[in-house]
Order: C-alpha cells, then structure tokens, then sequence
C-alpha cells in the first residue's frame, strides 16, 4: 500500500521482509561525536528510527568515534540529548566503534594473514599522489610486497606506539587500477597518538570510518545501513570487507539523499568553525541549525518531525527552502500555544475619559480553536502601551491601524480614538493622547459602527518588562557556500529589543511553554531568564517574513 511516508527504502525493507531475507529489521543511526546534531541528523534519525518503529525491529544508536583527534565526551551526552529529545529511544542499544577496536584489529590481521594488507612507509603525500586520477590508475607502492611476517610485526609496532603519528599506515591491498579510487588500497589504520575519550590511550592507531563502519554494522547484526549519498562510492569498499572477513552477519547499505535546506549550512566543519570563530553564542543558539539550537529556539520536536516525513527520502540531492520547515513549526505551534499580548516597542498611550486611578479586569481568550484553553483576565487602565508600529501620524491610504482622529479597537477592551499626539521638540512622537468609548467594552459598539484594525496592548500598571531576541537567518545567501561562510553572513541575523512590555501571565506562564505573541509570531521564554529578567526568543513569525 502507499502509506503515507512510504519511500523507497521502507519499500526495500518490505520488500526483504516478505521474502523473508530478513526475520526482523535492525538499522543504526551512526554519528560521529565530533560536534552537536544537526537538521540532516534529524532526517537520518527520522529514517533509521522510523523504520524499526515501522516495521517492529530495532534502531541502534552506534557512536561512529574512529577520530579521537575531534571527537568529545561533550558530543557524545549531546548527541544523547537531542536524539531523545527529537522523540526516538535506542533502549539498551547504545553501541560504540570503539567497542569493537580488539575485533577490528583482529580482522586487520586476518587480512595480513591472507595477503590482502600490508603497511605501507610512505607519506600520507606520497599516497595521495600515487592514487591516480579518474582516468589514470594509480601506482603500486614500493612497501605493497612486504611479507606478511613483516607486515603482522610492524603492524604490532604501530599498536604498541613506536612510531609517529604519520609514519606508516596499514593498507588494504586491492587494485590500484581499480576504476572506483576508493579500491585502490584504502588505509585501513592511521596512527594516531591521540587520547580517546573512552578507550583513553590503550591504542595508537585507530580504524579508518571505512574499515570501521561494515564490520560494525555486522557485528551489531544491522540488516539495513542507510547513510547518505555520498557513500555509494564507498558501498564496493563496504561489501570487499564483508567478503574477505570472516564477519557474523552481512549487512547491506542503502544511500539516501542528503537534506539541504536554503539559507543553512549543515555541515559540522562548518557549525564548529562557526562556534569556535565566535560567529553564535554556542551549539545551542537559537540561529544554529543544530537540534539544540532549534530546540532554544522553541521549534517542537513535532515540527521537525513532521518537516521531514514531508520532505521525503529521495535518491537525488535537492535543497528544501527554509519556509517548509518554517510552515511544519507555526502548524504544530498554532495547535498547542496559548495567545499572550506583547508589546514590542511600546508606545504610550493615555486614555484622557478613562477615571485616573482606575482600573479593571476584561477577559481574554487563550486559544481561538481551542476552548479547552479557557480564558485569563487582563487588566485594562488609563494608561497602555501600543506598538509604535501601530500608529502612524500621516497615514498612507492602506494604513488603517491607529493615526491621529482614527478609532480602532484594542483587544478584548474597548475603542479607543486618537485626538492628540505628544512629540519631543524633535518631533519623535512620545505619547498619544486617546478617549475611548465605554459602550464598546469586549469590543464591540452597540451602534454596529466599525473600526477597520484591531490592535494588541498592554497595560502600563502591571505590564512586565522584557527582552525578546528576533532571529533572522544565519546566511543572507540562499545557497551559501561553505567554503567562503563567513562572508555570507547576515549580520542582521539577530536583533535584540530590550524595552519591551509584556502582559502579566507571561510572567507566570510555564517556563518551557511555547507561546504566541498575538499579531507578532511564537515565542518561547529563553534560559537567560532569571527572576526579574525575563527574555524571549521568537521561534518563528506568524507569517513569511524573515528578516531578510
Ligand atoms: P557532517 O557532514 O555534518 O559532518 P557527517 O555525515 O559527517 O555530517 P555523521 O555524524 O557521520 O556526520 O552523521 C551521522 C549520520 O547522519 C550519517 O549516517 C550521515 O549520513 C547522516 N547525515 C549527516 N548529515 C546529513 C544530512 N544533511 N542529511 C541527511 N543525513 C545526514
Ligand atoms: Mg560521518
Ligand atoms: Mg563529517
């Protein structure tokens, strides 16, 4: 059947299990810890996850951590974090390359053993030169008939650390006129004086991803291995190991499309030099395309969840446009989070007619389409701040909130008319002067007469002060390049308004709580937050309109 969500992978994992290749399913989400996960995690994650839960087999989460040179503990509890944050549970499968350094050593020696490795002496720039072109094979090394006596000996030696980083590395020994360059004697071991965060300095070489990644997905007995596209080259490498090992289970890799998404770099090299560079305030900034950013920033795991199921798993690299992931977080946002009134960059106002030193209750509604939301009180008095955006003393003919003689109505309270404006002797516009009408209570005027805007508000007696961070993107650019990053930076990419005014139950509300700003966007309260300072990030818009 076409389910919705059906792709062609889970039509080969449907397909192998009514054959009956396969009794269950197993497949792994694989990352490197050597940075935070990212929106391209996500898909794979969606992916690997999602088939077990589909298909009732299992989901590993395997730490890929062959490169201690980058990779840290810190990553690794991440990692952790956002997978289950995203909403996917690996339950006691949690497994680690690294487990698996004793067996993979021991399968490198089994390829010395039968003469289908060797180590090599040369530099790594030797190697590179003598790998050849696309159209030029490439050259046998001097060092590629060592005997295996030799090899196994020297190959211990490498273990045991007695030679520098670089000196020598353990071949395999294939083709070197191979058309696909990646059989044309990949390096199976580097060494690498190196401290690992969970083997420490028990070794000093470490596996290549590939001489690592099949033979781990053996042992775990993984039946499909999906990864990215940009593998498939590596798939003859993959299966060449399976064949020449006396490996447990034999595995199968399958490449989807990677996710690209305008106006985002998902690329860790880039994310790390992002951070280290001091271009965002951390992994987690809320403008980082990473889990733990989208998450600061108050994007649902729903949403991300739901981003991807639409985008689909496709056999060819495409670029998704950043709106689509805008469009699946304002959906799951809409449904759930409570409307609140903010005022940005307020603007006074004074109702002249309204008693001084009065004040009273009106009651606001929390969702429009959801009464089980129920409702709040707001308090409403002779002096409210508006936004300054909202009123415009020379209106164009399109304008219709509030400008000088104009009634509008303010949310949930009255009409209000605007008879005066208040200016500095520069002419900066201080204060309004309004009257409002006392029949249009709830808003709406016994005579039937209309106002063409209706306005948010706050009320200046117990209206709270806040900060809110607006979000633009990172990259002006809409398909930036990675390699020249920095100078497609937007450097409007954040904008903080410090003198803003919310209403009082933004200040009770559940601090993790995604709100909406009514006519402003969804917002959800920063961990900056203290008591007394309170600062909100706006997740998304309530329409498409980033600042550019
Ligand atoms: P990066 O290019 O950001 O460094 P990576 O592929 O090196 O990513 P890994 O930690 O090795 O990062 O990735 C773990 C899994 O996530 C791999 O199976 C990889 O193919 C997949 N993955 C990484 N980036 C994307 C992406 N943009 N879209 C889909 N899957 C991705
Ligand atoms: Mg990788
Ligand atoms: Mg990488």
């Amino acid at each position: 059947t076409a389910e919705a969500g059906r792709d062609f992978i889970r039509d080969i994992v449907a397909a192998d299990l009514a054959s009956g290749k396969h009794k269950s399913i197993v497949t792994r989400f694989p990352p490197e810890p050597n940075g935070y996960l990212h929106l391209g995690h996500a898909k794979s994650i969606c992916l690997n996850f999602g088939i077990a839960e589909d298909f009732g087999g299992r989901c590993h989460l395997r730490f890929d951590d062959t490169n201690p040179a980058k990779e840290e503990q810190e990553y690794i509890d991440a990692i952790q974090r956002d997978v289950r944050w995203l909403g996917f549970d690996w339950g006691e499968h949690l497994y680690y390359a690294s487990d698996y350094f004793e067996q993979l050593y021991a399968w490198a020696q089994h390829l010395i053993r039968a003469g289908k490795a060797y180590v090599d002496d040369q530099t790594q720039e030797e190697i590179r030169l003598a790998r050849g072109t696309l159209t030029e094979p490439g050259r046998n090394s001097p060092f590629r008939d060592r005997p295996v006596d030799e090899n196994l000996d020297l190959f211990a030696r490498m273990r045991a650390g007695e030679f520098p980083n670089g000196a020598r590395v353990l071949r395999a020994k294939i083709d070197m006129a191979a058309g696909n360059i990646n059989l044309r004697d990949p390096v199976l071991y580097r060494i690498l004086h190196a401290t690992h965060p969970r083997t420490g300095n028990a070794w000093n070489i470490y596996p290549s991803y590939d001489f690592a990644h099949g033979q781990s997905d053996s042992i775990e007995h993984i039946t499909h291995s999906v990864c990215t596209l940009e593998f498939e080259d590596h798939r003859p490498l993959y299966d060449w190991f399976l064949d020449n090992l006396p490996v447990p289970s034999r595995p199968r890799q399958y490449e989807f499309a990677r996710l690209n998404v305008t106006h985002t770099l998902l690329s860790k090299r880039v994310l790390t030099e992002l951070v280290r560079g001091g271009h965002v305030a951390g992994w987690d900034d809320p403008r980082m395309p990473t889990l733990a950013g989208l998450q600061r920033r108050g994007v649902p795991a729903e949403a991300l969840r739901e981003f991807v199921k639409r985008i689909g798993v496709a056999k060819a690299n495409s670029t998704v446009d950043v709106g689509m992931l805008d469009f699946a977080i304002r959906e799951a946002l809409n449904r759930s989070a409570p409307r609140r009134m903010a005022v940005l960059r307020p603007l006074k106002v004074v109702i002249e007619n309204y008693p001084e030193g009065q004040s009273e209750e009106l009651e606001a509604v929390n969702h429009p389409d959801d009464p089980s939301q129920g409702t709040r009180r707001i308090r409403f008095g002779r002096e409210i701040y508006i936004e300054q955006d909202d009123f415009m003393e020379n209106p164009p003919k399109k304008f219709f909130r509030l400008s000088p003689g104009r009634e509008v109505r303010l949310r949930y309270a009255y009409f209000i008319t605007c008879r005066e404006v208040v200016k500095s002797p520069a002419g900066e516009v201080l204060e309004l002067r309004c009257t409002y009408d006392p029949a249009t209570r709830g808003g709406n005027a016994p005579d039937g007469r209309k106002v063409k805007a209706t306005m948010h508000w706050v009320n200046a007696a117990d209206a709270v002060p806040a900060e809110v961070r607006l979000y633009g993107h990172l990259f002006e650019t809409e398909q930036p390049d990675a390699a020249n990053f920095a100078s497609e930076l937007n450097p409007q990419s954040l904008q903080i308004l410090s003198g803003c005014m919310v209403e009082p139950a933004l200040a009770r509300d559940d601090a993790g709580a995604a709100v909406q700003f009514e006519r402003q966007g969804y917002f959800c309260r920063d961990r900056d937050s203290a008591p007394g300072r309170l600062v909100f990030n706006r997740t998304v818009g309530l329409r498409d309109t980033w600042a550019k």
